[in-house]
């Protein structure tokens, strides 16, 4: 997969990218990641990207003439239609994160964007934005399954809303606060999605038995190496995980942990991913894959007050 981030700070990304999991599928050519710095296409002596708001008020504007020269040389081009093209996909889109928001199920990463030509359903046009469709791993999985994903980084009060308007299919938040610019944002995308393509973390679904994971109705049973004492997370935290030594600080790692009981082992996470997120999360028991036994041991620990 091919992540392209336009940027008036590359430098930004230089550590951020050379380290782990991430570094490792650059090395082995599961995933590229191609920096384009802003200023590169601008044409003045200063190299010039933003300036003042029509309006008035506080702050720069990223400007639009940098921003469309930079996507077209990314061989994005201007929507057929223009507004009324991108405001259908914005109306689409806004859909999409209103079912979120309530928690209902969405269409599919290929069915979400009013694009239908082939090249451009391998590939999305993303502004990273604090007015955008909150980023989660069901969006990370959308995204995954991509060829490509271009990233626009804002910087001062944003960017001018025709490039969102002509060029972008989506308008990605990463949450409920503002940042200074779209690179921690672009860096939290890059992240969260590349773990999810196969091959990235080493085995097909291991992506899948962490928090917010797929339900195992959903995993193919047959991946190899996936340990199947486990639970797909069906949307719930994961559980908490111990090392040794078996004694640390006064506490013991929890005995069913080191008994071998594979069995006991596997009820004994369900119980805690579901204490977790009861306790943490309680809205995502809403949109869960909850089992019969889940339910009950739910029930049980509500009975609790846990
Ligand atoms: N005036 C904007 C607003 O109130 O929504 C905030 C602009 S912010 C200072 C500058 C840039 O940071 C934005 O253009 C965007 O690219 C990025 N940014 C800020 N918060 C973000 C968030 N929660 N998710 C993704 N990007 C964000």
């Amino acid at each position: 997969m091919r992540f392209d981030i336009v940027t008036i700070f590359p430098g930004f990304f230089e550590s951020v990218f050379a380290q782990g999991i991430v570094r490792r599928a650059q090395a082995e050519g599961l995933v590229e990641i191609r920096l384009h710095d802003l200023r590169e296409f601008t044409h003045d002596r200063h190299r010039t990207v933003d300036d003042r708001p029509f309006g008035g008020g506080e702050g720069m504007v990223l400007k639009p003439e940098p921003l469309a020269e930079a996507l077209e040389a990314l061989g994005i081009q201007r929507k057929q239609g223009n507004r009324e093209q991108g405001t259908e996909n914005r109306k689409q889109e806004s859909e999409i994160g209103q079912r979120e928001n309530a928690g209902l199920s969405t269409p599919s990463a290929t069915a979400d964007f009013a694009q239908d030509d082939k090249e451009k359903r391998g590939t999305r046009v993303i502004l990273l934005s604090a007015q955008g469709r909150v980023f989660t791993q069901a969006v990370a999985r959308e995204l995954a399954a991509l060829d490509r994903l271009v990233l626009i980084c804002g910087r001062y009060e944003g960017v001018d809303e025709r490039i969102n308007e002509l060029y972008c299919d989506m308008e990605l938040s990463i949450g409920d606060y503002v940042l200074s610019g779209g690179e921690p944002a672009a860096a939290v995308v890059v992240d969260a999605t590349m773990r999810l393509i196969p091959g990235v973390l080493g085995n097909e679904a291991s992506g899948e038995f962490e928090s917010f994971g797929a339900a195992d109705a959903e995993i193919d049973v047959d991946v190899e190496g996936v340990p199947r004492s486990q639970h797909g997370a069906g949307g719930l935290l994961d559980y908490p995980h111990y090392t040794r030594p078996a004694e640390f600080g006064g506490l013991r790692a929890p005995e069913v942990l080191m008994n071998g009981d594979h069995a006991g082992i596997r009820r004994w996470r369900r119980e805690q991913q579901l204490k977790k997120t009861l306790k943490n999360r309680p809205e995502l028991l809403e949109g869960a894959a909850l089992s019969a036994e889940d339910r009950r041991m739910l029930e049980a620990l509500r009975d609790k007050g846990k």
